[in-house]
């Protein structure tokens, strides 16, 4: 293990002698974890025991949606709505999905309903969406949703083509979006190729945000992992705490859900 941190942070400072100048080492380079795709296994509680910058994001209406809030927040945890939002493949959604034919109204009605199943949500980031996040209609209706709550939106990037972040830029809602998924394979190697991405990127550019999934394997590799962050001088930071406009320190953890703020 200690060679392969050896190996990476030489890696990561050759790096960046390539990039040039603009890097101070004074930056501390801050990554993000978000866990999404959260709610219908038993074994995602198993990923309470990672570190607590590390956001849960619940997928609306599944069996652990409430209980897994309600923890993930007692441990001091960002938790986020996962919205299924629908794809270009046309797999299937699960409860409370948002589709391209929907009206604005409609939209931000679902918005509303899958909020009341995820207590403590102070953002979003999309489940799936290669079809929903392309369409400007739709991402202005949710987006409008999201600002009137005081939520974030972070944009899971799913389609190249996605208008989900610019959107919410115009709005002026606090977004980001995801830079790396750590295990749409999930091979040691794999992960640890990407996790290699993640602390790299965080150096160029001083943030950088991740997705993973609660499967076994990567809450076993996160584990180990997350723990190398601070030997490649960079620090775990909860993704709330990495939006310009900054939120204020209530959003960060509202003593609310947020259903209950929802407007009249
Ligand atoms: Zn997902």
């Amino acid at each position: 293990m200690k060679i392969i941190l050896t190996k990476l942070k030489n890696k990561i400072l050759a790096g960046l002698i390539v990039v040039g100048t603009s890097f101070s080492v004074s930056a501390a380079p801050k990554v993000a974890v978000i866990l999404d795709d959260m709610g219908y296994r038993l074994s995602d509680s198993q990923a309470l025991s990672l570190p607590a910058e590390v956001a849960f994001s619940i997928l609306p209406d599944t069996p652990l949606s409430a209980s897994l809030s309600e923890q993930a927040y007692a441990q001091g945890r960002d938790v986020m709505l996962h919205m299924p939002m629908e794809a270009e493949s046309g797999k299937k959604l699960g409860p409370k999905a948002l589709t391209a034919d929907m009206q604005p109204k409609r939209i931000q009605a679902t918005l509303e309903s899958a909020l009341n199943s995820v207590p403590y949500a102070i953002g979003v980031n999309n489940h799936m969406g290669s079809k929903l996040t392309r369409e400007t209609g739709p991402m202005i209706a949710l987006m409008e949703a999201l600002k009137q709550r005081e939520l974030f939106f972070v944009d899971s990037r799913t389609t190249a083509l996605t208008v989900a972040e610019q959107t919410a830029r115009d709005l002026g809602l606090p977004v980001a979006r995801r830079h790396v998924f750590i295990d749409h394979q999930q091979s040691p190697e794999f992960m640890q190729q990407q996790f290699e991405r993640l602390v790299e990127l965080a150096h160029r550019q001083g943030t950088a945000i991740a997705i993973a999934h609660p499967h076994p394997q990567t809450v076993r590799f996160l584990t180990t992992a997350l723990q190398q962050l601070s030997d490649l001088d960079v620090q775990l930071v909860p993704v709330s705490q990495l939006f310009t406009p900054q939120l204020s320190p209530q959003q960060h953890h509202s003593a609310l859900p947020a259903a209950s703020v929802a407007p009249k």
